[in-house]
């Protein structure tokens, strides 16, 4: 028997998630008086907005001469952009804070690119009337996470890394706080809050084929779920259009935004076909199914890819805006983009469900907050707009920290949940750890992914999908009595797959289930045995709740309270 836990760790606010938006709602706690703490799984530099690149959007108005942006026209591009499923109110909250939070980081310390006159330079993205996607080269999400880790590290905020959260603690109705493993020594630490939030990333990695980190496991959808709080929206997945052939390496919307094209097998630019205004820059969801198509019906190159052409562009401005870009393409297809095309093909990139919670990022449960990638607020509803995420980090992970530090002050301690917990979760870890493996997990893994992409991808149907329930529900069930019998104790990786792949699987039901239940085609999600939209049946928000081990399906209103419901057209 393990020793027993009595140790606790207090702090008013608990972030878990050292991303954008944990570091952000750990500022902005810490400067409204909490004591807030980071959890973080890796150090939170590692967490994947550092791999963010094309940019993030605010209307500052930088393009004189493009015609007037405003705050209302970047809600109304969402709105429009998420097929009339993103609650208007978050919307424009969002939309109005943009330019304040994007100013701020520039005066953090921020390095975006400037414009000829000196000031923030903006690029088209996909989805949006203007130019006003403000960037860093194609490295934005570096240039913004280090800024706010240094704040973050100036503020002497605590920040707990390599510490895998396992399991909310609840008592009396409330986030109580948490239970975490220490991955280093292998020791599980009870952690007492008065606030919590999930801030935990998007589980891309659920499906083959995914732009994310491997880290991106839906954690904290499953912290959610196994606490009965609702996740909404789990079935729209985005895929992004353009990812490098074979390797699903992101290759940033900036790079069409800076004009790149898309051509075929027979050098056709198709997108004439599917958005003959907007061509390569309607929304991904278009663009994604445009290209798939391509492949599909025999117009891709052999193997079953694009050629995203960027030659037109110039040595010296593909050098200036998108140096990551040709190295990736350099250093991964032996390609260098300034000579030749990129072999590209869609892949997943981004959860556009999650936690559900209400516009100040509180959830059904008190004392537990979710903001980000991993929650649904929801901004995106049916299909996100590129460089609308990292905008979301900020925006919310603020307003997050905000109510998190207010809500503090009424609140108070209780350690006994975190305690009692911590004992139970130590002796689940323990019996994981000597448990002989019969089946490896990268072997469940592997089959959960390929199950996702194929059966709930880009196109999909009744007949698919309910045949990847059946296997992702035999997987889910596999996990729960999964063992990985590595005993050790420090840097057991093994174990940390195994709890990984307990949370990807337990996510994974709640996609598939959404997704057969909406019989209708919404943004990301196209049903080709119900390729139109249906706003009499299905404008609303699925949100499933697991209760005593049961998926309970329930559907809620979407806020349309300023842009009337339209047909989208690019
Ligand atoms: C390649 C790529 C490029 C992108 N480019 C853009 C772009 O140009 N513009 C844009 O708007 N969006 C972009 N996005 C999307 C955007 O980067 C993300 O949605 C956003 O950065 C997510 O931030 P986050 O803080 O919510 O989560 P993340 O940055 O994913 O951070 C999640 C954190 O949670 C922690 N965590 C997770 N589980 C646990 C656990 N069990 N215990 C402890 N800690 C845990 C992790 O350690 C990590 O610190 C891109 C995404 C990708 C994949």
């Amino acid at each position: 028997m393990p020793a027993a836990i009595t140790d606790t760790r207090h702090h008013d606010a608990i972030v878990i998630g050292g991303g954008l938006t944990g570091l952000r709602a750990a500022l902005a706690a810490n400067g409204a008086g909490a004591d807030v703490a980071v959890i973080s799984k890796v150090h939170p530099l590692r967490s994947h907005s550092v791999a963010a690149q094309g940019g993030i959007n605010a209307s500052l108005n930088n393009n004189k001469g493009e015609g007037e942006d405003s705050w209302e026209a970047h809600a109304y591009d969402t709105v429009k952009g998420s097929d009339y499923l993103a609650d208007q109110d978050a919307v424009s909250f969002m939309c109005q804070d943009a330019p304040r939070a994007v100013l701020e980081m520039e005066s953090w310390g921020t390095t975006f690119s400037r414009d000829d006159e000196g000031r923030i330079a903006q690029r088209p993205f996909g989805g949006a009337g203007f130019p006003r996607t403000c960037y860093a080269a194609d490295r934005t999400g570096h240039n913004l996470i280090h800024t706010l880790y240094e704040k973050a590290v100036q503020a002497g905020i605590e920040i707990f890394e390599e510490r895998f959260v396992l399991s909310l603690a609840m008592e009396g109705g409330r986030c109580r706080g948490l239970v975490a493993l220490d991955i280093a020594s292998g020791e599980v630490e009870a952690f007492s809050s008065k606030s919590t939030l999930l801030a935990t990333g998007g589980y891309g990695r659920i499906f083959s084929r995914s732009t994310n980190a491997y880290i991106n496991t839906g954690d904290g959808a499953a912290l959610a779920l196994k606490a009965g709080v609702p996740l909404r929206d789990m079935e729209f997945v985005q895929f992004h259009p353009t990812t490098l052939f074979g390797t699903s390496i992101l290759i940033s919307e900036a790079a069409r935004g800076e004009g790149g094209v898309l051509t075929n097998a027979v050098g056709e630019r198709f997108m004439s076909r599917y958005a003959s205004k907007a061509m390569e820059l309607a929304p991904r969801d278009i663009v994604a199914r445009a290209i798939q198509r391509e492949i599909d019906e025999g117009r891709g190159q052999e193997g079953g890819y694009i050629n995203l052409d960027l030659r037109e562009l110039g040595r010296e401005k593909i050098m200036e805006r998108l140096p990551g870009i040709r190295q990736i393409a350099m250093d991964f297809a032996g390609i260098d983009p300034i000579s030749a095309p990129i072999p590209v093909q869609p892949g997943q990139h981004y959860s556009m469900g999650g936690v559900a919670c209400d516009v100040n990022c509180r959830t059904a449960l008190a004392g537990l907050y979710a903001a980000g990638e991993a929650a649904c607020v929801s901004v995106h509803g049916a299909n996100r707009l590129g460089g609308n995420s990292l905008l979301e980090t900020l925006v919310f992970g603020k307003l997050a920290g905000e109510n998190m530090a207010m809500d503090s002050a009424a609140a108070s301690f209780d350690d006994g949940a975190a305690k009692a917990l911590a004992n139970s979760e130590q002796l689940r870890l323990k019996e994981i750890r000597s448990t002989q493996n019969r089946t490896q997990t990268s072997k469940l893994r592997e089959e959960l992914n390929r199950t996702m992409f194929t059966d709930f991808g880009i196109f999909r149907t009744a007949l698919r999908m309910k045949g990847g329930l059946a296997i992702a529900s035999n997987l889910a069930n596999k996990g729960e009595s999964i063992g990985v019998g590595d005993k050790a104790k420090e840097y057991n990786q093994a174990l940390i797959g195994a709890l990984e792949f307990q949370n990807m699987s337990c996510v994974a039901l709640p996609i598939c289930m959404s997704a057969i239940a909406r019989e209708e085609s919404r943004g990301s999600h196209y049903r080709t045995d119900y390729p139109k939209r249906d706003d009499l049946r299905f404008l609303k928000h699925t949100h499933i709740t697991k209760r005593a081990g049961e998926h309970a399906l329930t559907y809620a209103d979407v806020l349309l309270d300023r842009w009337p419901l339209e047909e989208r057209r690019y």
